[in-house]
Formats: structure tokens, C-alpha cells, sequence
């Protein structure tokens, strides 16, 4: 059964001459390429509200090129700021989380959610519940509210169109007819900077060497999340909400090249897989254009000049962060929620240079094990709880640091 609002609802919606669209997390790396994509698609957009967490010049610049009607700053101390920027130009100007939720609720056709991390789940939710179609790259926020995300896309009626690559790939290959025949998906990961390392290596590694992925320009986050693996775990749940496929029948094949992004394996023994470059405007435009296809500009894939693609096994030994997302995931919604939650607290610690690399998989593993006493089997009846739940794997998380540091010094 496929659970995805995007993929059961058919190919109807309007065919509108313009569509209105809104840029959640604008100026990050998502939402940069979702705006060269606006650009590419020419008058197919207007687009309604960008928002940025702290950078002002950038999310004004955008907001200008762009032709935005709002522009939203998370951090209020910056209001003035913006507003000066943007002074003389007619954009409307708004500070603060609570405005970048009210900014999700105005009603527009696509919401991009590009907001890294769980800090995407509210204003997303308020999208979904204004009527929006999301097209969703903060996978954090279905890894953090599990299957409460998927009944309010339900409820409101709403798609959700997958634009992490490994699940647009899937998206792209999934065949409407035969979604019943299934047999199992599969998530490619590039290995990222470590694939090699050994663990003495990755014991000693910086957040500059972390940082540094071979195949995709990202965000700080995801980058961290991409050499423990996390990543890779973080998508299978996502893979999960998202396809309705269970743990046992979701697996991760290690590709170095990039290339194979996704594949869906059916029950006559056929796998359709999506190929491309590695270039986060191809699955972005695919969202955008959905159900059609645009042409825009991108690195096309020269098979010739790959010339080989490679496949392997992750290991799981040097790679733990998978394992212990695979548990959650199998433990439930409330496990999910924790492990998000713990692995940014690690991964920002990491980053900060209060803990080492092999350290971030080792503190969501520990938060998660003090965390099943405590909180283990927690429902999402509503996002409170789902958010309270969040600031216990934070606080879980923030004191085995802190203790960890005080040992250490
Ligand atoms: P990024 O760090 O480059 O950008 C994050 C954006 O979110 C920025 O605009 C920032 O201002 C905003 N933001 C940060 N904290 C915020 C907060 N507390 N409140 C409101 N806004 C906030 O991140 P990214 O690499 O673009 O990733 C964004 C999301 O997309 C992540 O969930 C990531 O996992 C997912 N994703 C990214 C890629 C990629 O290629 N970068 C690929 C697939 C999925
Ligand atoms: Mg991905």
C-alpha cells in the first residue's frame, strides 16, 4: 500500500496558468537551487513568502529577484534589518518563528519545505493544513511527527511530493499500477567522505574533513549526517512515511558514483530505478512540475564518461548511526522523534568541537536507550506532544554532552 497523499490522489490538480509557491528555508542550499528552479521555470510562479533563519541579506536579495510578496526573518533581533533592506521595493516584511508560521498559512499552491531540521515541522504542518501540496526536503520533520505528519496531509487533503533524491527517484519510479507488487525499495547513499576511513581515522575526524562531502554541495547539517550515515537512517524512516514500505522490505546500497539515485524492485523481478546527476535541481524541478516535466538546465548524466558504477554493503560496524535509526524505526514514531532530536544536539556539538566524530552516533544510541524508560511508547495524538517529546531528546542529549565534557577536561 502506498500511504503517500501525493502518490494516491491521481494526477488531477489545476492546470493553472501561474502557481503560487512559498520558500520555506530560502537561503539554505535547498532553497537556493529551488529558486534557480522558479527562475528556470519562468512565469510558471509567483512566489508568495521566502524565509531565512539569520541571513538578511541573502533572503532579501532572494526576495527581490524572486518578486516575493513576504519575507520572513526567524531571528526577531534582525527585523530591522530587513526591513531596511527591503525599504522602497512593496515586499512586506515579518520576524520571528511565530511569523514564519503564520507565513505558512497563507494559502498558495506548493510550500517548498527546506528548513533544516525539526525546526521545519510547525510551519510545514501549517502549510499542510492551509491546503498547500508540500514538496518536502526537511526530512527531519516526518522522521520527528511520524505518522501524525502523513494523517494531517490526509486529512487536508494535500500531496507530498518527495524531494530528497533518493525519494524522488523512488517517487519517479514508482509505478501507479503496480504499487501492490512491491517487494522492496532501496536507498543509495554516496558513502560520504568516510566510506573508506578507517575507524582510528574517523575517530580523529574534524568537522572540515566531516564537512567536505564527495558528491553534494549541502548544508552543515545534512553534510555531518551524510558521513555518519544518519542520513541514510534518517531516509529510510522518511522512505517509510513516505511509501508506506516496512523496515525489512527498505534497504541501503552504498554507490560512490551518485548516479543510480533510488530504486524500486517489483515482484516479477523487475527493479526501475531513477538515474541523474547529482544536482539537487533536477528532483526539485521534478516536484515543481509535477505531474509534467520542464526543461531547465542542469548537468546532464554522460554515462560514457561515468563509465563504471559500483555498488556495496554499508558497514554497519564504523557506520552505527544506520543501525540505531533502523532500530527507532522499528521501535516506533516516539523513537524516530528521539533520535532526531539527539542527533542534531550531537551534530551540533560536533561542530562546535565539543564532541568527536564516532561521539554523535555514540550519544543518540545512549540517549535513546535512557529515553525508552522514560518516554518509550509515547503516541502523537498532537503536535505538543510530538514537540515536548523533541525537547526531552534534546535535553537527554544536552546533558550527556555536557557530562562527557566534564569527564573529558
Ligand atoms: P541549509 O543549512 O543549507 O539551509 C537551511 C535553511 O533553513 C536556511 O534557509 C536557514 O536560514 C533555515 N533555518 C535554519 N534554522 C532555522 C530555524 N530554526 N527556523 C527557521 N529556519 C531555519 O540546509 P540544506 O542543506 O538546504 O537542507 C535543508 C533540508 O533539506 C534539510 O532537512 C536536509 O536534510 C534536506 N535535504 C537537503 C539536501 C541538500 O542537498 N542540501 C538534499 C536532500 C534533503
Ligand atoms: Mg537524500
Amino acid at each position: 500500500m502506498v500511504r503517500s497523499p501525493a502518490i494516491a490522489a491521481g494526477w488531477a490538480r489545476a492546470d493553472k496558468a501561474r502557481r503560487t509557491i512559498s520558500v520555506f528555508g530560502a537561503t539554505g542550499s535547498v532553497g537556493r537551487s529551488t529558486a534557480d528552479v522558479i527562475q528556470q521555470h519562468g512565469d510558471a510562479f509567483a512566489v508568495e513568502v521566502v524565509t531565512a533563519q539569520s541571513r538578511v541579506d541573502e533572503l532579501a536579495e532572494m526576495a527581490v529577484r524572486l518578486g516575493a510578496r513576504l519575507a520572513v526573518i526567524g531571528d526577531p533581533e534582525r527585523y530591522e534589518a530587513l526591513r531596511e533592506r527591503l525599504a522602497g521595493t512593496g515586499i512586506d516584511v515579518a520576524a520571528g518563528p511565530a511569523a514564519i508560521i503564520e507565513a505558512a498559512s497563507r494559502p498558495v499552491d506548493l510550500v517548498v519545505a527546506a528548513i533544516v531540521g525539526a525546526a521545519g515541522l510547525e510551519p510545514t504542518l501549517a502549510a499542510i493544513e492551509a491546503g498547500a501540496d508540500i514538496v518536502l526536503a526537511n526530512k527531519e520533520c516526518l522522521v520527528c511527527a511520524g505518522a501524525l505528519f502523513n494523517r494531517r496531509a490526509a486529512a487536508a487533503n494535500v500531496r507530498i511530493l518527495p524531494a530528497d533524491s533518493e525519494h524522488n527517484a523512488i517517487f519517479q519510479s514508482l509505478e501507479a499500477a503496480n504499487v501492490g507488487a512491491i517487494e522492496r525499495i532501496t536507498v543509495t547513499a554516496s558513502g560520504g567522505p568516510f566510506r573508506t576511513a578507517t575507524l582510528e581515522e574517523m575517530r580523529r575526524a574534524t568537522p572540515a574533513q566531516a564537512l567536505k562531502h564527495p558528491r553534494w554541495s549541502m548544508g552543515p547539517k545534512i553534510s555531518i549526517d551524510s558521513a555518519t550515515l544518519m542520513n541514510k537512517g534518517l531516509e529510510l524512516i522518511e522512505a517509510h512515511h513516505l511509501f508506506g514500505i516496512e523496515s525489512a522490505r527498505l534497504d541501503v546500497l552504498v554507490h560512490p558514483q551518485s548516479v543510480v539515485h533510488g530504486f524500486v524492485t517489483y515482484a516479477d523481478g523487475s527493479t526501475v530505478a531513477q538515474l541523474g546527476a547529482a544536482d539537487m535541481r533536477i528532483p526539485i524541478s521534478h516536484c515543481l512540475s509535477w505531474p509534467k516535466r520542464v526543461a531547465i538546465a542542469t548537468p546532464r548524466l554522460d554515462l560514457a564518461t561515468v563509465g563504471t558504477l559500483t555498488f556495496e554493503k554499508p558497514d554497519l560496524e564504523r557506520f552505527p548511526a544506520l543501525s540505531i535509526a533502523r532500530h527507532a524505526l522499528e521501535s516506533g514514531d516516539w523513537a524516530t522523534n528521539i533520535v532526531n532530536a539527539a542527533n542534531e544536539i550531537a551534530v551540533e556539538a560536533f561542530l562546535a568541537g565539543a564532541i568527536e566524530f564516532l561521539e554523535i552516533a555514540a550519544t543518540v544510541e545512549a540517549v535513546l536507550e535512557r529515553a525508552v524508560a522514560t518516554v518509550g511508547g509515547t503516541e502523537f495524538a498532537t503536535v505538543d506532544t510530538v514537540l515536548a517529546l523533541d525537547a526531552e531528546g534534546r535535553r537527554l542529549a544536552g546533558e550527556l554532552i555536557e557530562f562527557r565534557g566534564r569527564r573529558a577536561s
